[in-house]
C-alpha cells in the first residue's frame, strides 16, 4: 500500500493503490479530528454503497481549541489567503460589543475575511472567534462558509439578543459596511 510521511495515500475519495481498500480517519494526512474521520468514514460508506460523493473540503471543517478562552476556526486564516494569491478584506470585531459576552466576563474577537471584489466584500472564506465558550459559535461561521455567503447576506440576519451568536451578525455587519455596537 503506498504511503507517505507515515500516512496511507489516499487521493481525494480516500481510495488507497490497492483496489477496493479504502482508508480514513488519522490513518491518513488530513486534519487528525474525530470529525473528520466520521465524514470520510461516511464518504466511504456511500461511495461503495454507489451514492455519489465529492471530496471534502478540508478547508470547511470547523477546528476548535479547547482552552479557556477558546479557539474556534473555520475557512482560511488571513496568512493562508494570502499565501494563495487571494485579496480581502477583513474585520476583528471585539466582544467589548457583545453583551452576552460582557455578561459572561470574557475578552475577545470575532474575525470575518472576505474576498475582495470591486463592488465591495465577495464570499466569506475564513472566520475565526477568541472567548468563552465560542465552539458553539463555529456551526453558525461553518454554514457561512460552506455556503459561500457574503457579509451582506449574513448582515440581513438578526440574531437573537443577548447572546454570543450577535458576534458573528455584528462582524458581518460590518463588513458589509453596516457597524452596529463597534467598539475600537
Ligand atoms: C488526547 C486526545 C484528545 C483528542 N481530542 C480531540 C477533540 O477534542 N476533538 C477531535 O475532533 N479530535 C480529538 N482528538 C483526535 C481524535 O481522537 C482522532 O482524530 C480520531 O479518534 C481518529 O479516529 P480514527 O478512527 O482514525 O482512529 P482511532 O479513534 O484511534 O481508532 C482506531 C482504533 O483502532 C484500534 N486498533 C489499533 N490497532 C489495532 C489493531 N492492530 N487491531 C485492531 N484494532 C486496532 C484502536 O484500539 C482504536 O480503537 C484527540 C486525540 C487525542 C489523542
Amino acid at each position: 500500500m503506498g504511503m507517505e510521511r507515515g500516512f496511507v495515500k489516499v487521493d481525494s475519495l480516500c481510495r488507497t493503490s490497492l483496489p477496493s481498500v479504502s482508508a480514513v480517519g488519522d490513518l491518513i494526512n488530513t486534519p487528525q479530528l474525530a470529525h473528520v474521520g466520521f465524514a470520510e468514514g461516511i464518504l466511504v460508506a456511500e461511495r461503495v454503497g454507489g451514492i455519489p460523493v465529492t471530496p471534502i473540503d478540508y478547508d470547511g471543517v470547523p477546528r476548535i481549541t479547547y482552552s479557556d478562552p477558546e479557539v474556534a476556526s473555520v475557512g482560511l486564516t488571513s496568512t493562508q489567503a494570502t499565501e494563495r494569491g487571494l485579496k480581502t478584506v477583513e474585520f476583528n470585531y471585539n466582544l467589548g460589543g457583545n453583551g452576552r459576552s460582557v455578561i459572561l466576563q470574557t475578552q475577545g474577537a470575532a474575525k470575518v475575511i472576505a474576498i475582495s471584489e470591486e463592488d465591495g466584500p465577495g464570499r466569506v472564506i475564513g472566520v475565526h472567534i477568541v472567548g468563552s465558550r465560542v465552539s458553539e459559535l463555529i456551526a453558525e461561521a461553518q454554514l457561512i462558509y460552506n455556503w459561500d455567503a457574503e457579509p451582506s447576506d449574513v448582515a440581513q440576519l438578526i440574531h437573537p439578543h443577548p447572546t454570543q451568536s450577535e458576534a458573528i451578525g455584528e462582524a458581518h455587519l460590518a463588513l458589509a459596511g453596516k457597524p452596529l455596537h463597534v467598539h475600537a
